[in-house]
């Protein structure tokens, strides 16, 4: 819709937009966004309904698909993505229900890698029943994702760093197969967030996100987007989401959007931190390994540093010695870090991947997919360092 945008300089850069973007206020001249709390909106006579109803006039209509709030967090992401559209969503989830909804047909064939996010595999593979498969490849191996390719394959799905292994996939040569494969590429950017990678200057045509995690960045809402082109938001998302309604409320954008002002800030302060706690692990003599993109260590360490703006992000794994019993002892040692799946909070988070997130995997599978029962998981908030280390410490120290 072409509303009027807030008056910004047409070179405004991130950090300014990431604040900044949005709509222009309304007749109030609040300074702070406003929270448009409203299911419909009204029209001044009956022929500007009937334009509003067939798009001859831009102009909101009902917050199934268009709302003041929910634009402007759009538009704000968008700008921090530097695509030049975005459409939200009602969780992450939903946002990759609504890109196959509206991009695939039976007979469509996806490739993905076999490290993404565990509900992503189990909504892929939901899709089976509807004719249209996905293969499932390496993560780091550009030549497994060609292989799979196929004549009807329309897109390719990447997830970077994944959970818990903080795996780097080259996105600008996944890139380069999706062209050659006349498909898509999709990059859920969760983990890193726009502030420290953007996949479309590597080449990805989509980006993905859970607005749950460090968008959101305080644990409060569900919600999720998809950046693109201006063609694909307007002629393939916004009328899907028209019928199938995976809409975000107005509220909940407006806590994400808010939330975007501090992300950069907070994916800077969070990093640096996971950093320090990654390279403290691995100088315990209790912990036999530690995945982190900024490590040196780190299989990807330099292309890691190449796609996100030389930052290893806030998530890192751990694994101690003592299997199963040695981890719980770590997770029931603290009194700081909180024992919940959710990530990219403020506050640290500590989970036990291998009876948790992927828990529904057989032992086998968790063995090839590396994630072994000694394996933490730990996504790094804003508390003080000292303080995380010594609530680490609690559990890595008893004897196991
Ligand atoms: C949480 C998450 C999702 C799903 O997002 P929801 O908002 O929980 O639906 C997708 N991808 C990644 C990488 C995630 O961490």
């Amino acid at each position: 819709m072409s509303l009027p945008r807030v008056d910004l300089p047409a070179d405004a850069r991130p950090d300014t937009l990431a604040v900044r973007e949005g709509l222009a206020p309304s007749v109030w001249g609040e300074h702070s966004e406003a929270l448009f709390l409203t299911s419909s909106f009204v029209h001044p006579d009956a022929a500007s309904a009937a334009r509003r109803f067939a798009n001859e006039e831009d102009a909101f209509v009902y917050s199934r698909f268009s709302n003041p709030t929910v634009a402007m967090f759009e538009r704000r992401l968008a700008a921090l993505e530097g695509t030049a559209d975005c459409i939200a969503t009602s969780s992450g989830m939903s946002a990759i229900l609504l890109l196959v909804l509206a991009l695939l047909k039976s007979g469509d064939h996806i490739v993905c890698s076999q490290s993404v996010f565990g509900s992503t595999i189990k909504l892929l593979q939901e899709f089976g029943r509807f004719g249209i498969a996905t293969s499932f490849v390496s993560q780091t191996d550009p030549a497994a994702w060609r292989a799979a390719l196929r004549p009807e394959t329309r897109l390719l799905f990447a997830e970077t760093p994944s959970n818990p292994l903080t795996e780097v996939c080259d996105i600008a040569a996944l890139a380069r197969i999706a062209r050659d494969g006349g498909a898509l590429l999709v990059v859920d950017n969760c983990f890193c967030s726009p502030a420290l990678q953007r996949p479309v200057q590597f080449g990805a045509d989509i980006v993905m996100h859970s607005g749950t995690k460090f968008l959101d960045g305080q644990g409060r809402v569900i919600a999720g987007a998809l950046c693109a082109s201006e063609e694909l938001v307007r002629t393939k998302f916004v009328p899907m989401q028209r019928s199938a309604g995976l809409s975000l409320s107005p509220f909940n954008a407006w806590v994400v959007l808010k939330g975007l002002e501090t992300l950069s800030v907070r994916m800077q302060a969070q990093s640096a931190r996971a950093l320090e706690l990654a390279r403290w692990l691995e100088a315990q003599p209790a912990v036999e390994r530690v995945y982190h993109p900024g490590l040196e260590s780190h299989p990807q360490h330099a292309l890691a540093m190449k796609q996100q703006h030389g930052c290893g992000g806030a998530v890192l794994s751990l694994v101690v010695r003592g299997a199963r019993a040695g981890a719980f002892a770590v997770i029931d040692g603290a009194r700081i870090c909180s024992n919940t799946a959710n990530l990219g909070d403020t506050k640290t988070t500590i989970t036990h991947p291998a009876s948790t997130s992927h828990g529904r995997l057989s032992e086998q599978q968790r063995q090839a997919a590396g994630i072994t029962q000694g394996m933490i998981r730990l996504s790094v908030g804003l508390e003080d360092v000292e303080d995380l280390k010594a609530d680490l410490l609690r559990g890595l120290a008893t004897p196991s």
